[in-house]
């Protein structure tokens, strides 16, 4: 696995290592690895001749700078993951590599509605760091395929909605969430949990089964505040618990029965804020 940190050496790379017609997948991540990023890999791998991984802490996208000092850096652990699961590229750039104009007066992209609900209104200007980031690295990596995780299901629509606004071709390959056997979603952020707070976590999950077994068309009000207060009761802080059209993530506050929905929590645990999503089975 070759490890760069300068963009125009990984464009040089990238033109001598790649033959013509070979596809590159791309899988984005901000480091402290573990089995989902590499499960994105993994798919990357499956459908592409050439896997490239970026870590890179993006600044921009941290409207809380404790987040941002917390996030968890275990950048030699890695890359002999990444190497161990076969990637080809792994790209670590400063922050002065991707913004070297600086970070005070970035562009604006038009997100519309995706911007003003769920993380967009809990973590204002998350994804314009987002968008600014991807921009950059999609423009430096030039991918055919791009992995991303369905845990973070608001992100992948504002990506694909970056990509329209790029007008670029690469496609998006959203990889469903792995999981720990007791349901708790794989996150960098479960390393700043207790032990006692990564088994109580699990609770996310179980509450967002509740929802999808107890879901049914009408208003939507009861069942959320039911696994608000679940989630309470368990300890959590709830920021919030939605129910949305699994489309275009329009909040639905009453349903037909038809539309296909995602429940979507935001909550914090021991003050390390974790964000979970399950698509609901139509009724039968
Ligand atoms: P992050 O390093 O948290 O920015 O995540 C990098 C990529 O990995 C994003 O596309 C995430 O959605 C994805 N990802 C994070 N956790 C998981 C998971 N548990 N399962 C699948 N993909 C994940």
């Amino acid at each position: 696995m070759k490890i760069i940190t300068k963009s125009s050496a990984l464009k040089d790379y990238l033109i001598n290592s790649i033959r013509s017609g070979q596809q590159i997948g791309f899988i984005p991540t901000m480091g402290a690895l573990h089995e989902g990023h590499l499960e994105l890999l993994k798919r990357s791998r499956e459908q592409n001749a050439f896997s490239v991984c970026s870590i890179f802490v993006n600044p921009t996208q941290f409207n809380n700078a404790v987040d941002f000092e917390k996030y968890p850096k275990t950048l030699e652990q890695d890359a002999a993951l990444l190497k161990a699961a076969q990637a080809d590229l792994l790209f670590i750039p400063e922050v002065e590599e991707i913004y070297p104009g600086g970070i005070s007066h970035l562009e604006k992209f038009d997100l519309g509605y995706l911007e003003t609900i769920l993380e967009g209104s809990s973590r204002p200007g998350h994804f314009q760091g987002v968008c600014q980031v991807m921009q950059r690295l999609l423009t430096i990596v030039q991918p055919h395929l791009l992995f991303m995780g369905q845990k973070d299901y608001q992100q992948c629509m504002v990506v694909d909605r970056l990509i329209k606004i790029m007008k670029s071709d690469i496609q998006l390959i959203t990889v469903p969430t792995v999981r720990q056997e007791d349901g708790l979603a794989l996150s960098s952020r479960n390393r700043r949990l207790t032990d006692i707070g990564r088994t109580k976590a699990s609770a996310i999950y179980q509450v967002m089964k509740f929802v999808a077994e107890t879901v049914k068309p009408g208003p939507l009000e009861p069942v959320r505040q039911s696994a608000r207060e679940k989630l309470t009761d368990k300890g959590f802080v709830v920021d919030y618990v939605e129910i949305a059209d699994a489309r275009d993530l329009r909040l639905i506050a009453d349903w037909d029965g038809h539309s296909p929905l995602v429940c979507l929590v935001a909550a914090f645990l021991e003050e390390v804020r974790l964000i979970d999503n399950l698509e609901l089975r139509m009724p039968t």
